[in-house]
């Protein structure tokens, strides 16, 4: 069977943007790819301020960074970990152009806070829905909120292709400029649809158009979509179960749910107590067996955050929950068994400490 070129991209595309209800969604190499497309579309230039929140992979800096931004980081709210929409207003200058809410762990950002800020000091609105395919709020995906929004499919999330990602675009006046800069600056998207004779180079782009070979593995996965998602929230739901007790006595706290639940249980944590040694924890978990982590360095004070001297405000709650996040083993394949195994050895962990404090 000879298919058209780009066949699969179009297959995938055609699924996320009815998916999301977006008006228009394009595979990219990346998300980082796609938050640098946004970038460009918001004609982000130097001088220009974007607020996003310093707990964030890199990626959501650097695409701002490279159009010669400045970034003004924003705390998080130590309920869902996404940026606190009640810090907006004493960041927002009249050099603002773009907010940035990351969907931390697949859960859903205060959109309509965030959109109602936006559209009062008219800046534009990209989501980093990087982590959050899948999840809903009250009938609306991630990603249909912004002007802009971007998912990652890279091998660490949900739904992969190895390397991959999309940009959709949900205000209108911006799609057919998007298709030029994902195509290296070129018309050619309009050549293909024969709305020009040949194609020429019409803007600055790059070359952000995905192979045919990772579409092709996207889109058969994105129709595993529900199957890994419950999936992965079930498992989150026997850690919330299994570990209720521990929590209650006091030696780390879970994520909180809101009605808004889990969203699309990309990421299970849960926040130590102060008085607890992380690396103690995370060495004794792996003396059996278990594989735990955390993240992130705050991105200001990183190496480059602290050259480009982005300290701006005082990010509490951030520097907090870097220091004592911990997220536990959480994949589709994982069995019942294995997470009872899990807070088993987790509960040993703290009774032997508890015990221990009482001794002394
Ligand atoms: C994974 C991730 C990215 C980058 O995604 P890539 O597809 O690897 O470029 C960006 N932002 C966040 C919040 C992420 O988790």
């Amino acid at each position: 069977m000879k298919l058209a070129s780009g066949y699969h991209i179009h297959v995938a595309e055609e699924f996320l943007k009815r998916y999301v209800g977006a008006s228009c969604a394009l595979l990219t190499t990346s998300c980082t790819d796609a938050l640098e497309m946004s970038a460009i579309l918001c004609d982000v230039k130097p001088g220009d301020e974007v607020i996003l929140p310093s707990f964030t992979f890199v990626s959501t800096a650097n695409a701002f960074l490279l159009r010669g931004a400045t970034l003004k980081f924003i705390d998080i709210k130590p309920d869902t970990l996404n940026l606190d929409e009640e810090k907006l207003p004493e960041l927002i200058t009249d050099k603002t152009k773009c907010i940035v809410p990351v969907h931390y762990a697949g859960r859903l950002c205060n959109m309509g806070e965030i959109n109602k800020i936006a559209k009062a000091t008219d800046c534009f609105v990209i989501e980093d829905a990087a982590q959050a395919i899948g999840t809903f709020c009250d009938g609306k995906s991630a990603g249909s909120f912004g002007n802009l929004s971007a998912f990652s499919f890279h091998e660490t999330k949900n739904i992969n292709c190895g390397e991959g990602g999309a940009l959709l675009v949900n205000d209108r006046r911006m799609v057919e400029r998007a298709e030029i800069i994902r195509d290296k600056g070129t018309n050619r998207s309009q050549f293909n649809k024969k709305l020009v004779s040949k194609y020429t180079w019409v803007d600055i782009g790059s070359s952000f158009v995905p192979s045919e070979l990772n579409a092709a593995m996207l889109s058969e996965h994105l129709k595993d979509i529900d199957y890994v998602n419950n999936a992965r929230l079930n498992h989150c739901r026997q850690y919330m179960n299994n570990l209720k007790e521990l929590e209650t006595e006091g030696h780390f706290r879970l994520p909180q749910l809101s009605q808004k639940g889990l969203g699309n249980g990309h990421i299970f944590y849960i926040i130590l107590d102060k008085s607890k040694n992380r690396n103690e924890f995370i060495e004794f978990l792996k003396g059996h067996g278990i594989q735990a982590s955390f993240h992130y360095v705050p991105l200001h004070n990183s190496p480059m955050g602290e050259k480009l001297g982005t300290n701006n405000s005082i990010l509490e709650v951030t520097e907090e929950i870097a220091k004592s996040i911990v997220r536990l083993p959480l994949y589709v394949d994982l069995k019942k068994f294995e997470i009872d195994y899990i807070c088993d050895v987790i509960t040993q962990f703290f009774h032997a400490h508890t015990s221990n404090v009482r001794i002394a």
